[in-house]
């Protein structure tokens, strides 16, 4: 995209959202205490009309350096809403659904109002959305903080994504409601070669436990990650070994398929 000005970017991620350009993939979320699929997270892809189909590292943090990320995050939120609370219908019900916030969204003094109403327009139960807010987002105002705080009041499940990655991890378990923590990709990669890893890992499951917080652990690509994850009683995990972020459509037969079978990898 680096070809495009920053305002010609704007607008044609603008046509994008108004032309339908933007899908969401799905990637699901295993619990290791029920030893079923417990969620789902939500993944933008944007199909370009001539790039074909873009990751968000390719278009989000240009998206967050304009104000479109307020649209394509209120888009992805209702999309995401409305999607999950149609397979809750179709016999998936409990599904949870975890949505990326930028911090340009958590800024904008009307988005609680906005995810209040998506819940409302969707019917999705608030307890079945999680917002995952990226520790690398400065939460640096009173104002993100009371949001994060009236997001909670609705019923809203507060998970901190990619932690142990930012600047003040600790300091935001005491600062903001976080109901889950969800251990950043780069400790479990080497997480049966490297001790320091893996005693991170633990002390972090071992933190969670001791402040009633659930814990998700990313970027499971292996039986021997999933065993050691296993092992020190994570709760819930994700990553390719389980599956890759899904379209909708083949997402809702995977979990279907698994619903009431056991997980078995082929
Ligand atoms: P994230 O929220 O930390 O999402 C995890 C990323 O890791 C996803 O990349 C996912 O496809 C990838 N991943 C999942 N399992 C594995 C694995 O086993 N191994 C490896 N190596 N990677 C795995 P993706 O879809 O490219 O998304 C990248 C980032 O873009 C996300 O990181 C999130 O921060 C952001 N993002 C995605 N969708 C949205 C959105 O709707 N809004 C906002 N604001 N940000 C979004
Ligand atoms: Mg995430
Ligand atoms: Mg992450």
């Amino acid at each position: 995209m680096n070809k495009l000005t920053k305002s010609e970017f704007e607008l044609a991620l603008l046509r994008g959202i108004k032309r339908g350009e933007f899908i969401l993939y799905y990637q699901p979320q295993f619990s290791l205490f029920t030893e079923k699929f417990a969620g789902v997270e939500a993944l933008v892809r944007w199909h370009h009309p001539e790039k074909g189909l873009l990751m968000p590292a390719e278009f989000i943090p240009l998206a967050e350096e304009t104000s479109v990320i307020a649209q394509l995050g209120r888009w992805a939120l209702a999309a995401a809403c409305r999607e999950v609370r149609q397979w809750q219908g179709e016999g998936l019900s409990d599904l949870h659904v975890a949505v990326n916030v930028s911090a340009y969204e958590l800024q904008q003094e009307d988005y609680v109002e906005t995810v209040n109403a998506i819940l409302t327009e969707t019917g999705l139960p608030p307890h079945c959305l999680e917002i995952e807010i990226s520790e690398n987002v400065l939460i640096n105002n009173r104002g993100m903080v009371d949001r994060i705080k009236a997001l909670k009041q609705l019923g809203v499940q507060i998970v901190l994504d990619d932690f142990g990655t930012g600047f003040s991890s600790i300091h935001y378990l005491k600062s903001i409601p976080v109901d889950k923590l969800k251990i950043d990709q780069s400790f479990i990669q080497h997480i049966n070669t490297n001790p320091n890893d893996a005693a991170i890992v633990r002390a972090l499951i071992a933190l969670a436990r001791a402040m009633y917080l659930q814990v998700v652990a990313e970027g499971v690509e292996s039986l021997k990650q999933l065993q050691a994850l296993t092992h020190h009683s994570c709760g819930e995990v994700q990553g390719y070994y389980f599956s890759e972020p899904l379209p909708q459509d083949e997402m809702q037969s995977f979990l279907l398929k698994y619903k009431d079978a056991a997980f078995i990898k082929h």
